[in-house]
Formats: C-alpha cells, structure tokens, sequence
C-alpha cells in the first residue's frame, strides 16, 4: 500500500520515558517495571489525520547513550520529525536538552522537533519548574508539551502534532 509515512525518533536522556511513550501510543500499554532499551527497536501505528486521512507513523527508540556507530547512523537515517523528552522529577534530564538539540541538528537537517516533558504525575516532586521549562521552549523554539504516559495524560497529541507538521510540509 501506499500510505504515507513519517519515520519520528524519540530521544532523551536514559529513564526519562521514551520507550515507554512509543508502548502507550502503539499500544495502549503501560508498565512500570523498567527494562532499559538495548540498541535500536521501533514500533508502527496508522492513525488518521484530519485533512489528510492515514498515516502510517514508525516510532524509533533507542538507549539515549550510545556512540556514533553504524547502528546510530541508521537511526538517524530519513528522519522527518524528533521528540526530545525530559522528565519532571530528573533535572539532569532537562539540563542535557540544549545538547541533544544540538546534536539532532547536525545530524538531521530540517526536522520538527518539540519538547516534551514527561512524568507529569510527579509534579510534587519536580526538579524542574513550569516557568524553566517553558523558557527553554522558547529558547529552543519548539512547541513544549507536558506529558504524562504513565496517566496516559497528552501523548496522541505530541504524535499527532508532529505528523500534522510532516504532512504540511
Ligand atoms: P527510557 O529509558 O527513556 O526508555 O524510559 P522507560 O520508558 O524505560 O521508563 C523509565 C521508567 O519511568 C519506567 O519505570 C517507567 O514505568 C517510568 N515512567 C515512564 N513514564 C512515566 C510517567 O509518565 N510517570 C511516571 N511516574 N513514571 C513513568
Ligand atoms: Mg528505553
């Protein structure tokens, strides 16, 4: 078939949520015991586009520490959008946003990237403060959403966005 395709990496710091986001979203799962993501895995899902029909999204997930070796550059390979996550309750996850931009920025030219501050839930327990978070938004000119995946709190929409951007291009 002939849909259209829209390959989004998930990035981020180790811990933060990625691999858990991409199972929520393909998959309607949620589990709290953590399995740390060994190389490079992706998972697929259609959804439907206003304006445009179905998309087929391909969702890539990786260990957030890896060297430049083949596999890395194959995962950056054809990108068309990025989510940069962080996570409320870690603020070493925040603080190394700035780089991960820069790094994705080299690597691919001309992506969609938005911020999405994951683990909303522990905001009792934020390292992290609203107006920070916001701040570095717009620094970094992207879009910031605040995303629980463990509440399934605002995680289509982060997908959906990035696919409508895609498509508008
Ligand atoms: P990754 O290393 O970025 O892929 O992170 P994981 O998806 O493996 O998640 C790391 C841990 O954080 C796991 O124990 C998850 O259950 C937990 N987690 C993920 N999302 C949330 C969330 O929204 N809220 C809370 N409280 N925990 C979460
Ligand atoms: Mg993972």
């Amino acid at each position: 078939d002939v849909l259209p395709c829209v390959k989004i990496l998930v990035i981020g710091n180790g811990s933060v949520g990625k691999s858990s986001m991409i199972r929520r979203f393909c998959k309607g799962a949620y589990n709290e015991n953590y399995k740390k993501t060994i190389g490079v895995e992706y998972l697929e899902k259609e959804v439907e586009i206003d304006g445009y029909g179905d998309v087929r999204l391909m969702l890539w997930d990786t260990a957030g520490q890896e060297e430049f070796d083949e596999i890395t550059r194959e995962y950056y390979k054809d990108t068309d959008a990025v989510v940069l996550a962080f996570s409320t309750d870690d603020r070493p996850s925040f603080e190394t946003v700035k780089s991960w931009c820069s790094k994705i920025k080299t690597i691919c030219a001309d992506v969609s990237m938005v911020l999405v501050q994951n683990k909303i839930d522990l905001i009792q327990q934020a390292a992290v403060s609203s107006q920070e978070a916001e701040a570095l938004a717009r620094d970094l000119r992207m879009r910031l959403f605040r995303v629980s995946v463990k509440e399934s709190l605002n995680v289509e929409e982060v997908f959906t966005y990035l696919a409508q951007k895609q498509l508008e291009k």
